[in-house]
């Protein structure tokens, strides 16, 4: 018995989500009584593989065909599948991202298991197998009990701190046979990066609002990011009118993100934009009104200018 997880292979690398998604698969597996096991898609090297036990992964598992360097939703789920079988998953992982929001579904169907999405919590197996999971756009959370033999479960980024320990894992060649049917489709995704911090990824994000007034004055946010060795943000408004790239903008229409520190400076803090960000460990809210409502989900609030604060912020920052 084992528990499976679907590692993302980023032209063969892996990035901090999927080393988050390898220890919380050894913590589930643990609690089980089982082993995790890491399936690795496409081109890798051995030695990114292996290094995967650091994370807990007893072993890894490589469907090293080359054509599955490219997401293909049914290629993905056959290997899956496969997997499975191979390692008598009783648990299935993959991270909640587009990877995993197009296979997971698919593997769930094809094996008959229930499914819960949006995870951000370790199953409770006190009494089943209960997991906790974002619900209306981070609004809520449910508790679901999945009561099938076999259970999928993607896991939101960010949920968890990442500690790496020494070690390394075997990797075993799994065979998996595929049609051209298979690759007909292929999901692409675009992963943009304004600064050097991927949004999805970082730990701290500086994200503005229409009260920076305009993009000439995004100078001030662009600064304290590189300060901080933050991503950059935005709200919705500020990417409709072109002042930052649309792959910036959080909330239910945009991004979700689960940074330790959000930084929001002129943002007013309305509810469509906090379903993209109130997962936030620490939120910092910059705003002159001192009624505006993002306030009130603010763990630190200054009331005030952004132009001036932020660059204050900032040189006090640089002196640690
Ligand atoms: P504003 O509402 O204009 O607020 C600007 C804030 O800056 C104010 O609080 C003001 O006090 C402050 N301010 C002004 N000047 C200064 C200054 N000099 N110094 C400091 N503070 C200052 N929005 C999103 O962000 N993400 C989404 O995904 C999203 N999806 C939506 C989906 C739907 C269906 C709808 C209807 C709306 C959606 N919105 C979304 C829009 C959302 O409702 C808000 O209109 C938007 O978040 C407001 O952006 P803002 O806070 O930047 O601008």
């Amino acid at each position: 018995m084992s528990v499976l997880v679907l590692v993302e292979n980023i032209e063969g690398s892996f990035k901090k989500k999927s080393f988050e998604l390898v220890q919380y698969a050894a913590a589930v597996a643990s609690k089980m009584g089982a082993q995790a096991t890491a399936l690795v898609l496409g081109t890798c090297s051995n030695d990114a593989m292996a290094a995967l036990g650091a994370y807990g992964a007893a072993k890894v598992l490589h469907v090293s065909d080359a054509r599955l360097d490219k997401l293909s939703a049914r290629a993905y789920t056959k290997a899956v599948v496969a997997a499975a079988g191979h390692t008598a998953a009783k648990v299935i992982v993959a991270s909640h991202d587009v990877v995993g929001k197009t296979v997971a579904p698919q593997v769930a169907s094809r094996l008959k298991a229930g499914l819960a999405a949006g995870a951000v919590s370790y199953p409770d197996t006190s009494n089943g197998f209960v997991i906790k999971r974002n619900v209306f756009a981070g609004k809520a959370f449910a508790f679901v009990n999945i009561t099938s033999d076999i259970k999928v479960v993607t896991l939101l980024a960010n949920s968890f701190q990442v500690a790496k320990a020494e070690g390394s894992c075997p990797v075993e060649a799994l065979s998996v046979t595929f049609d051209d049917k298979d690759f007909a489709v292929q999901v692409k995704e675009v992963n943009k990066v304004s600064g050097s911090v991927p949004l999805s990824e970082a730990e701290l994000v500086v994200s503005g609002g229409r009260g920076l007034k305009g993009p000439e004055n995004w100078g001030v946010i662009e600064d304290l990011a590189a300060t901080l060795g933050a991503a950059t943000a935005c709200s919705r408004p500020v990417a409709d009118s072109h002042w930052r790239p649309h792959h910036e903008h959080v909330g239910q229409t945009g991004g979700t993100i689960r940074p330790n520190l959000y930084i929001a400076i002129g943002i007013s803090g309305a509810i469509q934009h906090l379903a993209g960000v109130n997962g936030s460990k620490t939120i910092v809210v910059i705003n002159k009104d001192p009624e505006a409502p993002f306030f009130k989900a603010a763990d630190y609030g200054v009331v005030g200018d952004a132009l001036e604060v932020t660059p204050k912020l900032n040189e006090a920052l640089k002196k640690f």
